[in-house]
């Protein structure tokens, strides 16, 4: 029999709204771990941009202000609005403006600047660095972690993924048109994955799972046999559990 593998870090990456970010983040409190969603950095170097007035599609411009803008990822405190971290950009809370359909639009160009991405990968590797970790994104597996040994690609239909935002939307209070959102999701996935710096597609490593007409349980589910069946082995911060 081999011998188990140290799970320290594991890698989800798959595109908008596949469910990787629910996903992981219900694994990495199942496992102890931190739970890293990259896409909100991006998001976060996007907003800024918006409310300094510094242009999107001006790549010096933004990839300088990616190196001035402080990001804090916390995990939530008291406040009971259903969110899943909080996030800081120079100290000021922008968890939800980060979802507003103004970054949606330009988050992807902002993403495809390779200064931009050279900066946050840093940032996102001294996390993988001190371990512990399920780290979400679009580039997790392929560029950031590429020895993670455990990589999972997230995939969804576009029309369920594109019903899904909606829904998220309707929560939040905001009024959307489903054919509008099905079109962004449309349009982000052709962007990401067409991109010349780090394009999205899943490693030759990662274990692909569509999540489409699934449930959150039954992947879940999924995931942790997997674990059990490769043999892997989590890292406890008491101890190590073998779960095999
Ligand atoms: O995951 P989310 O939809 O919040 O990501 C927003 C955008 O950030 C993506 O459409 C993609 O352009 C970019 N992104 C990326 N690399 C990552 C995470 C997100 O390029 N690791």
């Amino acid at each position: 029999m081999d011998s188990p593998v140290l799970i320290d870090v594991i890698a989800i990456d798959g595109p908008a709204a596949s469910g990787k970010s629910t996903i992981g983040r219900l694994l990495a409190q199942k496992l102890g771990y931190l739970f890293l969603d990259t896409g909100c950095m991006y998001r976060a170097v996007t907003l800024a941009a918006l409310q300094q007035d510094v242009p999107v599609t001006d790549e010096t411009a933004v990839t300088q202000l990616t190196h001035a803008t402080q990001i804090g990822i916390t995990p939530p405190q008291d406040e009971a609005d259903g969110r899943l971290y909080t996030v800081q950009i120079d100290g000021q809370d922008a968890t939800w403006t980060l979802r507003s359909p103004a970054v949606d639009t330009h988050v992807s160009l902002v993403s495809s600047y390779a200064g931009v991405r050279q900066e946050l990968v840093r940032q996102q590797r001294l996390f993988g660095d001190k371990g512990r970790v399920v780290m979400v994104g679009r580039d997790i597996g392929t560029v950031v972690l590429p020895d993670a040994p455990l990589k999972l690609y997230i995939t969804a239909s576009a029309k369920e993924r594109a019903r899904r935002r909606w829904l998220d939307r309707q929560q939040q209070g905001h009024e959307s048109s489903f054919d509008a959102i099905l079109a962004d999701v449309e349009r982000r996935d052709q962007f990401d994955s067409s991109r010349q710096h780090s394009p999205l597609h899943p490693d030759a490593d990662a274990v692909t799972i569509d999540t489409t007409g699934r449930s959150i349980t039954d992947i879940l589910n999924q995931i942790l046999q997997l674990i059990n069946e490769k043999q892997f082995t989590i890292h406890d911060s008491q101890s190590t559990i073998h779960n095999s």
